[in-house]
């Protein structure tokens, strides 16, 4: 089984992507989702304990107070990333063992080069669409100010800089069809995963 990475920066278009080919029935895993879920569920204790209850509000978690945390102390982000990190790590590979049968499956995570993780994927595919676009996207979809955008987007590489490593490029502009782009790569995908591990 092949595992297929797909990244993009904020706003890029990954989610649709990934929709596309969750519709082609091909098993999806989203690690940002997966946190998420995790820091509600089998990491509350642990966050509790290491950084206070307080951040939790009927098993809620204030995550702007903990992304101001960590946007502030270095210290504290090596903390959570301690927890979190092996906790999608298993996650994913729980995911993995359920679809094992599966030809490929593919994982979504915004920061992927960023993180190295592309060295664990196969194959990846990278979503670019022009940062102004984005900023437009982002915008309409989570609200907030523009530099509350460019500080999201400052975490996460250039497109320029992910092109020369990732195995398929999906450009995603404003109003564009992407079918015509992500049918090629679902052929290519396939052919690819029947190859020998
Ligand atoms: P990401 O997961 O990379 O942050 P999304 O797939 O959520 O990006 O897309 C961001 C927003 O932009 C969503 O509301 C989506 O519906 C919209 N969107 C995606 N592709 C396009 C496009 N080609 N033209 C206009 N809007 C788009």
């Amino acid at each position: 089984m092949k595992i297929i990475g797909l990244t993009g920066g904020i706003g890029s278009g990954k989610s649709t992507v990934l929709k596309y080919f969750e519709n082609l029935g091909i098993p999806c895993y989203r690690a940002d989702d997966r946190a998420k879920h995790l820091l509600h569920t089998s990491l509350q204790a642990e966050v509790k304990a290491c950084f206070g209850a307080h951040f939790y509000s009927d098993g809620i978690l204030d995550r702007k107070a903990m992304a101001a945390l960590v946007f502030k102390d270095a210290e504290a982000l090596k903390k959570l990333n301690a927890l979190v990190h092996p906790a999608v790590a298993l996650d994913f590979k729980n995911f993995v063992d359920a679809h094992s049968q599966a030809p490929f499956i593919i994982k979504e995570v915004a920061i992927l080069f960023e993180t190295g993780g592309h060295v664990s994927c196969d194959q990846v595919i990278l979503v670019c669409a022009p940062k102004e676009d984005r900023i437009e996207r982002v915008l309409k979809r989570d609200g907030g100010s523009r530099s509350d955008v460019l500080a999201r987007m400052s975490h996460q590489w250039e497109d320029e800089q992910k092109i020369p490593l990732a195995d398929f490029v999906v450009n995603n502009p404003n109003s564009c069809d992407l079918s015509p782009q992500l049918k090629q790569i679902y052929i290519k995908l396939k052919e690819f995963s029947r190859t020998e591990d």
